[in-house]
């Protein structure tokens, strides 16, 4: 039987959401006064959702004020409950013990513990890296106290990773490896002058036996076919192979291939290379604006911020991202100045004195226009700055709970 697969919590409207869990699935067991609930893919779920197997039943259980049991046989809860139900309880379950509280990405997992003297259940965030604390009033909160989650080596912290890259520490060292033994092999393999359908192959043959997430494989894939070429020529010559992987290669994610290849060229420039040839990174924008394989709407959104949340992964990493949108200045001005205004005067090639003079007046006014937009978003971006610092007000105190306390 094929099972629906729903948001990590289901209340997330995008289809393309990247946490996905199976749907829950039940059959009622015996009659009368002795019907159960048997929560039949009660393992698939919290696999998904990384919690011990116990937690999500014994929360619904008190939700419900019903009994639970774990038995040979399956997993039961006293009396009559629709799965509906059962998913609405889940969903209150994973936000306030599976989701972060700060970002809403359910990353908190393998890093709760709870402070005895205090009887806090706290948690640190693997993807926004906030210490933050769980509710500890619920009256389940008292069965994650007595049974606190427990960890196998891997998922703890892990503080002595020889000191690689920032932005690798989240991802594990297998997928580590797999990363740099694929992006390896396709910049050995890749051939400079070979024909498109050869290295659309090559690349293919390589990614395959990895399969590895939209993220990873388009980080992968920058990585790989940027190795060598950055700053030569050569950069042209891979614009087609480029648009094609990002356009048929993706599943349909073209944002999401798109989002992450340019993550991989962010970090093939600033982690690998320590920013060298940074300066070519403008030009480079522009060849993928001209070859539509960057849209103009696409690249607003990530200078809005609007990307990386929907997409959150393992490759996130703030500065170096940063880095990047500000090497990339002369393209943001270009893009956020409306990159069709340059290519206006090209489409009327007839000389009329008059028309001539309109468009200098046009163009005046247009101007005016212009500056009166930017002192506008002058002052947006004046109120925007006065927000962030309040919030990182915010975020200072909410540091204040050391880490180290973890
Ligand atoms: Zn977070």
């Amino acid at each position: 039987m094929e099972v629906q697969e729903v948001n990590i919590p289901t209340t997330v409207t995008d289809p393309h959401y990247r946490y996905k869990m199976p749907k829950i699935q039940t059959v009622l067991q015996g009659s009368g006064n002795g019907i159960k609930t048997k929560w039949v893919n009660l393992p698939e779920v919290t696999n998904a959702l990384k919690v011990p197997l116990e937690y999500p039943l014994k929360f619904i259980g008190k939700e419900l004020g019903s009994n639970t049991e774990v038995k040979s046989n399956g997993y039961l809860i006293n009396g009559n409950h629709t799965a509906e139900k059962m998913q609405e309880i889940l969903d209150k379950f994973i936000k306030k013990y599976v989701l972060c509280p700060k970002c809403k990405f359910p990353e908190i997992y393998g890093k709760i513990q709870i402070k005895k003297e205090k009887g806090e259940i706290r948690c640190q965030c693997r993807s926004c890296g906030t210490v933050s604390k769980l509710d500890s009033t619920h009256e389940f909160a008292s069965y994650i106290k007595r049974y606190p989650p427990e960890y196998e080596k891997d998922d703890k912290p892990s503080g002595s990773g020889g000191g690689s890259k920032k932005d690798e520490k989240k991802l594990d060292a297998t997928m580590r490896k797999n990363i740099r033994e694929s992006s390896g092999k396709i910049s050995k393999c890749i051939k400079n002058d070979g024909e498109l359908n050869e290295n659309i192959k090559i690349v293919n043959d390589i990614l395959k036996k990895y399969n590895f997430p939209i993220d990873i494989k388009f980080y992968v894939f920058a990585n790989g076919i940027f190795e060598k070429l950055l700053y030569t020529k050569s950069f042209e010559k891979r614009l087609p192979l480029i648009k094609h992987f990002i356009k048929n290669e993706s599943d349909g994610n073209v944002d999401k291939a798109l989002f992450f290849f340019l993550y991989g060229l962010n970090d093939f420039i600033f982690a690998r290379n320590k920013g060298e040839g940074v300066k070519y990174l403008p030009s480079m924008m522009y060849y993928f604006y001209d070859k539509e394989i960057l849209s103009e709407e696409f690249w607003r959104n990530v200078l809005d911020k609007k990307e990386q949340v929907k997409y959150n992964s393992e490759l996130y990493n703030s500065e170096n991202e940063k880095k990047f949108i500000n090497a990339c200045e002369e393209f943001n001005n270009w893009i956020k100045n409306g990159p069709y205004e340059g290519e206006e005067p090209k489409k009327e090639e007839k000389k009329d004195e008059k028309e001539d003079e309109k468009k200098e007046e046009k163009k005046e006014e247009k101007k005016e226009d212009e500056k009166k937009e930017d002192e506008k978003k002058d002052e947006k971006n004046e109120k925007k700055e006065e927000k962030n610092e309040e919030k990182k007000e915010e975020e200072k105190k909410e540091e204040e709970i050391n880490i180290d306390d973890i």
